[in-house]
Order: structure tokens, then sequence, then C-alpha cells
């Protein structure tokens, strides 16, 4: 085929790696083995996340025996976004592919999924059908699917997985937001193009416990509302609106008590501390949420890289 010469390939495959030490040999063997019959020419670049086990080494063996395996190392771990924007930026196929590397999107798919990569297709997602799933994560990304597609008006459909392909031209599309805080999963939807959704079965993990936790999915929750909506900020005015009116209001009653009935302020004392109570709790709220935003502010201002490469293989 290419035989070392610098043609690029027809398909990339991007996996970022952080503790997948024990699945990595299996997926390449697994890819090599779907995509050997009708798209031989691929690459697959594991990008090692400042893995702490021992993935590296695993990624230099298997470079070592096929090419088309390519390592991308970086100096720390910056997480899953990072890592994948790493192995972005590194893909040179016609026809990318974004998956995890613990081998919960099954590597018997990928044909599917390119070949239903057309030209009026652009991006082909997957919704995951869970064999036996935690179910913390099936509920809370769902609940967090349900308020993201109506906050931000878009129709992002749940079980929707990181599995997905894609042609160049969205590829390109997504590399031109220079965002630091990039999150894969809403800028996707967020840059358009004529997408599908396929079902694809989703495999139980094999080895150890998923990089998440629920605080962990959580947090990325709310950066991913905070970076493609103002909602939570103005529902913040609207309760501050809410509250003022209740409060002119309480007052003119307390005016007309006052009048009809002389002085009554003792008995008000709780409502009072509940009152102060409610109101700080609120403006906490507010300049948290300000500051929210201040600080992804702050973060693209920097203009830091999203990630450091300290060792490449086969590239
Ligand atoms: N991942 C990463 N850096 C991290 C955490 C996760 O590159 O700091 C990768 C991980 O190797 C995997 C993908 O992100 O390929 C998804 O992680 P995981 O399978 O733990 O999450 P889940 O599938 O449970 O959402
Ligand atoms: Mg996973």
């Amino acid at each position: 085929m290419t035989d070392g010469a610098p043609l690029p390939p027809r398909v990339s495959i991007v996996a970022p790696v952080y503790r997948n030490e024990p699945s990595l040999r299996e997926l390449a063997e697994r890819v090599a083995a779907a995509l050997d019959a009708d798209w031989p020419d691929y690459e697959l670049l594991l990008v090692d996340d400042g893995s702490p086990d021992h993935a590296w080494e695993v990624i230099q063996a298997l470079s070592g025996e096929d090419h088309r395996v390519k390592g991308i190392r970086l100096s720390r771990n910056f997480g899953q976004h990072p890592a994948i924007a790493a192995g972005f930026d590194a893909a040179r196929g016609e026809k990318i592919v974004l998956m995890d590397a613990d081998l919960q999107d099954r590597p018997e798919e990928l044909p599917r999924l390119l070949s239903s990569l057309r030209d009026d297709i652009d991006i082909v997602y997957t919704i995951k059908h869970d064999s036996e799933n935690s179910r913390s994560d099936n509920i809370t990304s769902r609940v967090f699917h349900a308020v993201f597609s109506r906050v931000t008006r878009s129709n992002v459909p749940s079980g929707i997985g990181t599995y997905r392909a894609f042609s160049r031209k969205v590829l390109e599309g997504l590399k031109s937001y220079p965002e630091y805080n990039v999150l894969y999963g809403p800028l996707m939807f967020y840059v358009g193009y004529t997408s599908m959704f396929i079902d694809v079965p989703r495999d139980d993990r094999k080895h150890g416990p998923s990089s998440y936790s629920f605080i962990r999915r959580l947090s990325l929750a709310v950066r991913s509302l905070a970076s493609y909506t103002d909602v939570p900020i103005r529902m913040f005015f609207s309760v501050g609106l809410f509250v003022l009116a209740a409060t002119i209001l309480y007052s003119v009653v307390i005016v007309i008590q006052y009048m009809m009935f002389g002085a009554l302020l003792p008995s008000g004392l709780t409502l009072l501390a509940l009152l102060i109570l409610f109101v700080l709790a609120m403006t906490l709220m507010g300049l948290g949420i300000i500051g929210s935003y201040v600080f992804r502010v702050y973060q693209e201002v920097l203009r830091r890289p999203r990630y450091l490469v300290t060792q490449t293989l086969n590239m």
C-alpha cells in the first residue's frame, strides 16, 4: 500500500487513553480485524493522556508491531477533551473516528460507521444501547441531556455516545474553534453539518472503573452548560426580579398592617431572619454563577495551549 510514503491515510481513529493499559492490545487487534478487509489504510492514534499505568509501554510495543498504530504522549494528564484535541490535530485521514479506548465502543462497528459516512452525511453519531451500565451514569447523563437540549434548544438525543465518525470538513470546522475549554460533545452539535444516528450496542467495561466519578460528570455538565448558554445568568436575573417584586409587595402589606393594627415588628423577626438568609443565599449563588463565567473568560484570555506533547511514535 502506502509503504511509508507520506500519503495521508483514508481513516484516522482517535482514542484518548487514560488508565486503559489492559484494553489497548485487544483494541488494536480488534480495530485491525474490523478494518483489514475494506479499510486497511487507517491510522490508530492513541493519545496517552498522562496515564498513570503502563499504557505508554503498550503503545510503544503496538506501534512497533504495526506502523498504523501511532502514539502521542502528553506531558501530563490534561483530561479527555484536550487529549482528543491532540488526536484531532494529528489526524490526517479523510474520515475521522472518535472512540473510547476502554473497549466500550466496539471496534466491530467501525465499517458500519465509516460506510454510513457519505457525501451527503458529514457526521455519523452512535446511540448506545447499554448491555448493562452503571445506573448512576445512566441517570446523570440522561438528566443532563434533557436539560442541555432544552436549555440550548438543540435536539441531542439521550444515549448518544462519544463513538462517532465524521468527515475531514467537520474536523477542520472543529479545529477552527480555538477555545481553551473545548468540549467536543456539545461543540459537534453546535457546528452543524448534516448528521445521522445509528444504534450500536455498548459493551461493559472490562477493566477497572470509569475514570469519571459522579462529581466529575456533574462538573462536566455544568461546564458544558456554562459554555453554550447564558441561561443561568438570565435565570438569576429573573429570580432577583421576582424577589424584588415580592419584597415590594411585602412592604406594602407591612405598611397597611401598621396603619390598621399598629406596630407588629417583634413577631416578624423570624420572617426577617429568613428573608435575610434567603437574600444572602441568592447573592452568593449569583456571585458563584457570575464567577464561573468570569473564570472561563480568564482562562480563554490566557490563550494557553490545550495540551503539551512529550513524545510521538510512528508520526
Ligand atoms: N480519558 C482521558 N483522560 C482523562 C479521563 C478519561 O483521556 O482524564 C479517556 C479514557 O481513556 C477513555 C475516555 O476518555 O478513552 C472515556 O473515559 P471513561 O471510559 O473512563 O468514561 P466513560 O466511558 O465511563 O464515560
Ligand atoms: Mg468508557
